[in-house]
C-alpha cells in the first residue's frame, strides 16, 4: 500500500471513543461508507455488517498509522482518545501489512453511549459509542446515565433527580486518580461485597439502573477499604489496625454485609515485610500504595470488568459467567 495523504475534513476527537465510532464518523464526514474506509486502512475482515454499536474494530500497528494519517492526526494525540488503539490492544501480525478486524464482539469492555451534549461541546452531533470496562458510563459534567441500550428512544438517564449518584461517580473518579489501579481494584471489590447474598441487594446486571442504585454505596464502601489498603501496601498495616478497622466498618455499614467484610479483610490482610534495609529505604522514598498486590493481579488490564478484578468469588460471581451484566 502506497503512503496515504490525509482526508479532507480532520473530525474532533472524543475521549473514550471507540475505533469503530471514531472510524464511522470519518467515514459520514466524507460521505464515505465505511467499508471503503477501512480498504484504505488495510486489509481486514469483518464479522458481519459493521455497526460501531454492536462490536469494536481493532488494528495492528501498521494500520494504526494509517488510520492516524488518514484521519490527519499525530498517532500520540488519536492513542490518547481512542482506548483500543493503545499497545494492549492492537493485532498480532506482520509488521509490513496493515490489517484489521471487525469481530461480532468487542475483544474486550463495552460499548456504551457516549454523552451527546460533551460531544456537542466538541462539535460532533453524530452519535458516539464509547469502549469502557463496564457496561455503564455516567457523565458527571451533565448528569446523565448512558449504557449498552440501542434504544434511541431512550438513549440515556437523567440523574438530576439524584444527584447523590453523581457525587459518588465524582468520587470514584477522585479515588481512581489518586490510588491508580489500585483505586479500580477496589471499586471492583465493593460492588463484589455488596453482591454477597446476605446482602439482599440486587446484583449489577439485573437492570438498567441497577449500577445508580448501587454505585453510593459501592463508593462510600471503596473509600473504607482505600484507608486500610493504603497502609497494608506500604507494609505499615499492623494487625491491631486491621481488626479495628473491621470491627468500624461492619457497624458502620451494617449488619447484612458482616460475612462479606470479614471475608474480604482476611484476604487483605498485612502482607509479608520485606527485608529490613529494603523496608526502611522504601518507606523514606517509594509510596508503594499505587501498586496492585496479592490477592490482586499486579497487572490491571484497562477494559476488565467489575467482575474480572474482584478477588472475592461468592456463588453467584462463581455459577454466571457475566455475573454483572
Ligand atoms: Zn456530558
Amino acid at each position: 500500500m502506497g503512503a496515504l495523504r490525509p482526508l479532507p475534513y480532520r473530525v474532533p476527537l472524543i475521549d473514550g471513543e471507540s475505533t469503530g465510532s471514531y472510524i464511522t464518523r470519518l467515514a459520514i464526514r466524507h460521505g464515505e461508507s465505511v467499508g471503503h474506509l477501512l480498504a484504505t486502512v488495510g486489509e481486514g475482515k469483518s464479522a458481519a455488517e459493521v455497526d460501531p454499536r454492536l462490536s469494536e474494530l481493532y488494528l495492528n500497528a501498521a494500520a494504526r498509522q494509517r488510520l492516524a494519517a488518514l484521519g490527519g492526526r499525530p498517532l500520540a494525540q488519536l492513542t490518547r482518545a481512542l482506548a483500543s488503539l493503545r499497545d494492549e490492544h492492537l493485532l498480532p501480525g506482520r509488521p509490513e501489512t496493515a490489517e484489521w478486524k471487525w469481530p461480532w464482539r468487542p475483544h474486550s469492555g463495552f460499548l456504551v453511549r457516549g454523552c451527546a451534549l460533551c460531544a456537542a461541546r466538541r462539535g460532533v452531533f453524530d452519535t458516539v459509542w464509547l469502549i469502557r470496562p463496564d457496561p455503564w458510563h455516567i457523565c458527571v459534567r451533565h448528569g446523565r446515565f448512558h449504557d449498552t441500550s440501542r434504544d434511541d428512544r431512550m438513549p440515556f438517564v437523567d440523574l438530576s433527580p439524584g444527584p447523590h449518584v453523581v457525587q459518588a461517580e465524582h468520587r470514584r473518579i477522585h479515588l481512581v486518580r489518586r490510588l491508580g489501579p489500585v483505586g479500580r481494584l477496589l471499586v471492583a471489590d465493593a460492588f463484589a461485597v455488596l453482591a454477597h447474598p446476605e446482602g439482599l441487594l440486587p446484583r449489577l446486571g439485573t437492570s438498567r439502573t441497577t449500577p445508580l442504585r448501587l454505585l453510593p454505596a459501592a463508593i462510600h464502601l471503596a473509600h473504607r477499604m482505600a484507608g486500610l489498603e493504603r497502609l497494608r501496601l506500604d507494609h505499615r498495616l499492623v494487625h491491631s489496625d486491621y481488626s479495628r478497622w473491621l470491627k468500624k466498618a461492619q457497624g458502620d455499614l451494617g449488619q447484612r454485609l458482616s460475612v462479606a467484610l470479614e471475608h474480604w479483610s482476611q484476604l487483605h490482610k498485612p502482607l509479608q515485610l520485606p527485608p529490613l534495609p529494603h523496608c526502611r529505604a522504601a518507606r523514606v522514598q517509594v509510596r508503594d500504595y499505587r501498586q496492585p498486590a496479592s490477592p490482586h493481579l499486579r497487572a490491571v488490564p484497562e477494559m476488565a470488568p467489575v467482575n474480572a478484578l474482584t478477588c472475592l468469588r461468592w456463588d453467584v460471581l462463581a455459577r454466571d459467567r457475566h455475573p454483572y451484566g
